[in-house]
């Protein structure tokens, strides 16, 4: 019988004198990304779950007005503490005023948004943000974001890896499915001013186009305006932590008191460095890279062990008390979010980014993070 003949290009499956050439189907561009997958190291073992999911992969929900694609628990099925979504707006567009039973915290990846929220008391914030800031909106609290001058896109994570995007509290949506004489009654108004209410809720409303707003006092409530605990926080202008190999800074509930259910770090990384073998004593641990190429080994004990490579845009998860570093792998800065919905963020995490035990210099035991 005539075979069929594959490609050979590409990375192939062999370590030392481990491992064989593919002869079958393959795809070459996911293997080249997942080195350590193809030919995975030899310490590692067993059955440990996936831990990487790329935005990549996910599925997108196109609007006029921008887009939203989200990695959860459907996604990435060991993450069930945090879920992220990434999210653009046009210039002027506007996600929709909205809540949600989980805590918002977003992290602006480019342009700039002005966000609003009203708080218990009935108190208005609003406030413009802009790449490297970030803002948490506690669960429940009502919310929009709007797009700037030049547009945004924006990480947004949640404290519970079962939310959906596709699944908030939309104003629009509630006035969609309450009878017209009870809103007349509500608001003290005739049942026309209701006639036009959207009805294409799915493709008119969530992400919707806008104008680009005017100054932000232009846009301010004046009356209840101001509230004691700010939703935004300037974390790019935050100094950083300097380290051997890299630099850090980290956000939680004692220097931005507004996220209280999530902590974070955004961690920097030079070529050669890596973040050194730790765990967190409290936590899962949610990752988001934005920028560079890193492997991360996860240990899950009684001899389990996986390896697994991660680009810009890609998520990866580490469970409670496994195992784990991150080796820059590239030739440029890696930066990357460490997620967890837990506070405080422990202090001693920021310690182990060391380029002297990536040169085999360092001496020092591993240490709990
Ligand atoms: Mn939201
Ligand atoms: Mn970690």
């Amino acid at each position: 019988m005539e075979t069929t003949s594959f490609s050979t290009d590409g990375p192939q499956p062999i370590r030392g004198d481990r491992g064989a050439t593919i002869l079958g189907p393959r795809n070459v561009p996911i293997e080249r990304e997942n080195p350590d997958l193809l030919a995975s190291p030899i310490t590692d073992a067993g059955t440990v779950p996936n831990l990487k999911f790329s935005f990549a992969a996910a599925r997108n929900r196109l609007l006029r007005g921008g887009w939203a694609r989200e990695v959860t628990v459907r996604e990435l099925p060991v993450a069930t503490r945090i879920a992220g979504v990434d999210m653009r707006l046009k210039p002027g567009a506007i996600r929709e005023m909205h809540w949600h039973k989980e805590a918002e915290w977003g992290y602006v990846l480019a342009g700039s948004v002005r966000i609003t929220a009203v708080n218990p008391d009935g108190r208005n914030f609003i406030d413009d943000v802009a790449a490297g800031d970030i803002w948490n909106f506690p669960a429940g609290i009502p919310h929009s974001i709007q797009g700037l001058k030049n547009g945004a896109e924006f990480l947004l994570v949640f404290d519970d890896g079962a939310f959906s995007e596709n699944e908030t509290f939309l104003i629009t949506d509630w006035f969609a499915h309450t009878p017209v004489e009870v809103l007349a009654k509500n608001f003290g108004v005739p049942e026309t001013a209701f006639a036009n209410l959207p009805t294409d809720l799915d493709n008119t409303r969530y992400i919707f186009e806008a104008s680009v707003p005017g100054p932000i006092e232009s846009d301010a409530v004046q009356s209840d305006a101001g509230v004691s605990m700010p939703y935004s926080y300037r974390f790019s202008a935050q100094e950083p932590l300097r380290l051997a190999g890299g630099q850090v800074r980290i956000v939680d509930s004692s220097n931005f008191p507004a996220a209280s259910t999530i902590a974070a770090a955004l961690v920097e990384v030079e070529p050669g460095a890596m973040r050194e073998l730790h765990w967190h004593p409290n936590s899962d641990e949610w990752q988001y890279y934005l920028s560079g190429q890193a492997r991360m080994t996860v240990f899950a004990s009684g001899g389990k062990a996986r390896t697994f490579d991660y680009l810009a845009g890609d998520v990866g998860y580490v469970p409670f008390a496994m195992g784990h570093y991150v080796e820059n792998t590239g030739t440029d800065t890696l930066r990357f979010l460490e997620n967890v919905p837990q506070q405080p963020f422990c202090r001693c995490l920021a310690e182990p980014v060391d380029g002297a035990h990536a040169a085999g210099a360092g001496s020092g035991a591993p240490q709990p993070g």
